[in-house]
Formats: C-alpha cells, structure tokens, sequence
C-alpha cells in the first residue's frame, strides 16, 4: 500500500525539532532509521501528516564514554554499534546483539534509539537494555528526564515516553571487567526476528555467581527480565543444574504470542533453551 501524504521537515537542532513536535502534535511522527515507521506507514497503521526527520542533528550521533558511562546517541545506527572500538571492548554484548538484526539494509540505517523507542517486544535492544541497566534521556520543551530501561516498556509499542518527547541518548554503566555477556537469539531464517532470545550479563566470583541479569525477547508482550531466575543464580554456584533450574524460572514468565515463528509453547520452550545457551557463554567469557 501507499502511505497517505504527509510533509516532510529536517530540523537541524533539537530545540527545532522539539518546537515541530509541539506545532503539530499528534499529526507529527519522529523518523529516525523509518525501517519500522515506513513499513507501518504503508500499511495505514500509522498515518502522520507530519514527518520530522531526526536524521540531520548531528548532537543525536555518536558513542563516548564519560565518567564510568557509555553514552550512544539515539540516532547511532546498528552498523555503528558494530564496528564502535569502544563497544567492541567495553560493551560487546551490544556488538553481538547489533550484529543479529535483520540484515545489512536494516543495519546501515536502522538506530538503536528507534529500535528502542518503537516498543515492539520483537526488538532486540530492549532485553540487551535491561540486561545492562541502561537508562534512556528523554528530551521535551519542558526539559529532559533519564528513565531507566527497567520499568520503560509497559505493552505492545507501548513505552512510557510522551508523545512531546525525543529520545536523545541511551547511557549504560560500563560493564565491570570480567563481564561475561551473551545474546542467544533463534531466528527461522537470517535476517528474522527472535523467535525467541535471552540477553546475559554475568559477573563470577570464583565458582560463584556474584551478579547476574537476564532479559527475553519476543517472548511476552515487552520484553521480560527473569527477576526469579536471576534471583535463583547469585550467589551460588553456576552448574548444569541451576542453569537448567533458571530456565524453567525463565520460562514461567513467558506469555508469547503464537505466530509463523512457533507457537506459545514452542516460543516458550526455545526461552528456556536460550537462557541456557546465554548463561554457558557467558559463563565462559566471564573472568574470576
Ligand atoms: C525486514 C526487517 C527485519 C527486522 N529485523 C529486526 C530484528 O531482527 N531485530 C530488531 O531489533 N529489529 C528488527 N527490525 C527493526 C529495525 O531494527 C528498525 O530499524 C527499528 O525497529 C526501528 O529503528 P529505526 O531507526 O528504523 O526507527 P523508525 O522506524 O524511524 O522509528 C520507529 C519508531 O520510533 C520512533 N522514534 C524513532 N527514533 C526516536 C527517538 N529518538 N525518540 C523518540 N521516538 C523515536 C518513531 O517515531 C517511530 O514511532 C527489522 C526491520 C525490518 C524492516
């Protein structure tokens, strides 16, 4: 289908595209990478008459990092989550997650702020986002809020940003050396979304689990930290036992919905699966 017809502005700062928000309100539509915006746009489940493209302000790029923080603007796209030398040694499962998406059209223009913003519980951002304690800045004429990830995404492209709202920068704590980290996704196909995926984060203390995170994607109506499995593994010692016991935990939350990629008990089943697969590498990438 063809999307209905829409003006298209470019605004150069944030300040200009906070005040195109403003002025058009809820006939306005933020664009960023537009590969999920676009789409919806075609099939009239979106129709802005406004565009307000955030492609050209060049203080939503870039990745830094500042006093024990990595800061990525919202507009950073997958493929520079990729190839980032900082994220390559301070944050790989960002690296790991980013270089799972789609394919390489989607990854070139694609942002993890839009990933992020567009609440869909397919995503892969949002459980690497929890799995890391992100926190997100959210930008209005009123001024600026940091949210973090956990508590954002409240249902089905459902966050808890305001329509007036631009999400300006995603800030992670850097993770402690001897991290471990793992993205397990199970795809149908390349290119596909998670039919199922479990992002980890895993500090070790010897044999035991000091700290550890776990987040599902796709596999719920947002994506679901696995508070009791985690709770199940700190402080104890990581076996075949307890992964397998945390997976259960993991798979207790899941409340997928049936689609091409499987059923619920399926989608369910490849949960439990890929929390096990995520908990055993980054077992073995983590230092003692
Ligand atoms: C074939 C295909 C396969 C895909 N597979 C995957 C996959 O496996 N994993 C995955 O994670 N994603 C996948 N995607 C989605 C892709 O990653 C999108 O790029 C992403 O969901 C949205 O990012 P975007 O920059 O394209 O945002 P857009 O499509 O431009 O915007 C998405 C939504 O977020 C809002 N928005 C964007 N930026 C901001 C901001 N800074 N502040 C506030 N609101 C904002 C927009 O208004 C819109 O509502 C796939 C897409 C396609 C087309």
């Amino acid at each position: 289908m063809i999307p209905r017809e829409f003006d298209y502005h470019a605004p150069k700062s944030i300040p200009d595209a906070l005040g195109l928000l403003a002025q058009f309100g809820d006939e306005a539509k933020l664009l960023a990478g537009g590969h999920s915006l676009l789409p919806m746009m075609k099939m009239r489940f979106a129709q802005p008459g406004h565009l307000i493209d955030l492609g050209k302000i060049p203080e939503l790029k870039g990745i830094r990092e500042e006093r024990g923080t990595i800061c990525i603007g919202a507009m950073t796209t997958e493929n520079e989550l990729i190839w980032s030398k900082l994220l390559q040694d301070k944050c790989p499962l960002l690296v790991e997650g980013a270089r799972l998406i789609s394919d390489p059209q989607v990854r070139y223009k694609g942002t993890i702020g839009g990933d992020i913003s567009h609440g869909d519980p397919g995503n892969d951002h949002p459980a690497m986002m929890l799995a890391l304690s992100a926190s997100f800045v959210l930008r209005s004429a009123a001024g600026e809020r940091v949210v973090p990830a956990d508590g954002f995404f409240v249902g089905t492209y459902d966050t808890l940003m305001k329509p007036d709202e631009i999400m300006t920068e995603v800030r992670i704590p850097v993770p402690a050396p001897g991290t471990g980290y793992c993205y397990a996704k199970l795809k149908r196909k390349v290119g596909d979304y998670a039919a199922a995926a479990a992002a980890v984060t895993l500090r070790m203390n010897g044999e035991t689990v000091q700290e550890v995170a776990i987040a599902l994607t796709n596999v719920g109506p947002t994506p679901l930290k696995a508070r009791a499995a985690e709770d199940a593994l700190r402080g104890k010692a990581l076996t075949d036992a307890s992964m397998a016991a945390a997976a259960e935990l993991a798979m207790s939350i899941c409340d997928p919905a049936a689609d091409q990629r499987g059923d619920a008990e399926y989608k369910t089943a490849m949960a439990g699966e890929m929390t096990q697969r995520a908990l055993r590498l980054a077992r073995s990438r983590a230092g003692n």
